[in-house]
């Protein structure tokens, strides 16, 4: 018998494995798993064992609790009580109650947090209310600065909320960023996890040197909460915005959340100051007085079945450390990398995610010339990832119900398929 491979050195871009590597990364992970302090949780999700599903950052997986809370939310709740669960099944607060549930995992002390509409309408708020408050200390500030690889709705929003406040758009790397601020730079706009690749940028750092510079920054964490420790209040971030459907596994379309910095809720100046934000909303004063704290985040009537969806979705969260959530994901990624560099044949598909753990977000993207049709053969495999034009294909992986197994079965039928 030979030694087994797998403990070799391997790599994506790098040569095949040999002979024998099934057996040994099978092993390996059901070892991994066993030791898995997260594995039990995958139990607290509908999720069938012919599947393994790697699209958590686009849906997350459905939390086994959330049927029985909306079927009540909906018979009885609404069904019933009607209108006075506005105010007795706590429907009026739910917004920021759910923001508070939210907020351990984004590193926000209570109260600053407001869920509601989408994370593309959040952006707007955001970057519109950052661009006001900049030019109140400064009227010079006139540039929005964005994030060149980012998700496209921040990037339509970004500049049409720049057209209306007169500011200007730069589009440029993540990295970049912190030689860019300067005087005239009002907020820039990032995403924390690069969609399309995977890559984490540096949070820490970009905020930093723009407050230095007197700027504003605005943060989209759709890829990261979740997935990894974010430090909203530790890094002193003015505003984040993200959406629950993903890592937050709150349902499809669920309400996106605003974070607003405590100290910098007095000024935040919403473009969009519904009935919901007012001070005192059944006054039905003609005349706008913006309430105090997150509430000023708010626009008109929240979405209650979907926001309550996903409060009831944010249970699988209680117990949890979000620093096991991170070692997880990279050891889930390495292990994937690993399986592909042993079961793909060389030169097949290459990683787009950087290979270096404090670069690396909670996906794993592989280009690939015919990306397109492997991911629908992987699917027809119960292998679920995405593709993303023109040739990348994504893997995400979930800590809280993703096992090392999972990526072992994903990285074998990816070498079948292309093979
Ligand atoms: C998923 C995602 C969005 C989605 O925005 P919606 O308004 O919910 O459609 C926005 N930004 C980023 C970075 C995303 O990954």
């Amino acid at each position: 018998m030979s030694e087994p491979t797998a403990h070799g050195p391997t790599d994506p871009a790098g040569p095949t494995g040999s002979a024998q590597p099934p057996v040994d990364l099978a092993d390996e992970a059901a070892k991994l798993d066993a030791g898995d302090e997260l594995a039990a949780k995958r139990d607290e999700f509908v999720l069938d064992d012919a599947t393994v599903y790697l699209d958590g950052n686009s849906l997350g997986a459905l939390p086994r609790a959330v049927p029985a809370r909306l079927a009540d939310v909906v018979a009885r709740e609404w069904g019933e009580l009607r209108i006075r669960s506005w105010s007795e099944s706590g429907w009026w607060t739910a917004p920021e109650r759910v923001g508070d549930r939210i907020a351990p995992l984004v590193g926000a002390a209570p109260g600053q947090l407001v869920v509601g509409d989408s994370t593309s309408v959040n952006v707007f708020k955001a970057v519109v209310a950052a661009v006001r408050m900049a030019r109140e200390d400064a009227p010079g500030r006139h540039e929005v600065l964005v994030d060149e690889a980012t998700f496209p709705t921040d990037g339509y929003i970004a500049e049409s909320a720049a057209r209306l406040t007169g500011a200007t758009v730069r589009a440029l790397p993540a990295a970049e960023m912190p030689a860019a601020f300067g005087p005239y730079t009002a907020v820039a706009l990032v995403n924390h996890v690069d969609y399309r690749t995977g890559q984490l940028n540096d949070l820490p750092g970009t905020t930093a040197y723009a407050h230095h510079a007197g700027a504003r920054v605005v943060w989209d964490l759709c890829h990261s909460a979740g997935a990894l420790p974010v430090g909203l209040d530790a890094e002193q971030v003015d505003f984040a915005v993200g959406c629950t459907y993903k890592y937050l596994n709150g349902g499809p379309g669920s309400p996106a959340y605003l974070y607003v910095r405590q100290q910098l809720q007095d000024r935040f100046d919403s473009p969009l100051p519904g009935w919901n934000s007012h001070a005192d909303p059944f006054a039905m004063a003609p005349g706008y007085v913006p309430a105090d704290g997150a509430v000023r985040g708010r626009v008109g009537t929240p979405d209650i079945l979907s926001l309550l969806a996903l409060e009831e979705a944010l249970t699988v969260w209680d117990g949890v450390d979000i620093a096991a959530v991170r070692a997880k994901s990279l050891a889930l990624t390495d292990f994937f990398l690993r399986c592909v560099g042993a079961y793909v044949r060389g030169g097949r598909v290459r990683s787009v995610t950087p290979a270096a753990q404090r670069l690396r977000g909670s996906q794993i993207s592989l280009r690939c010339s015919d990306a397109e049709t492997v991911t629908a053969a992987l699917i027809e495999r119960g292998v679920i990832g995405d593709f993303r034009r023109p040739d990348v294909l994504r893997f995400g992986f979930t800590p809280l119900y993703t096992s090392f197994g999972d990526a072992e079965r994903a990285a074998r039928a990816l070498g079948e398929v292309v093979g």
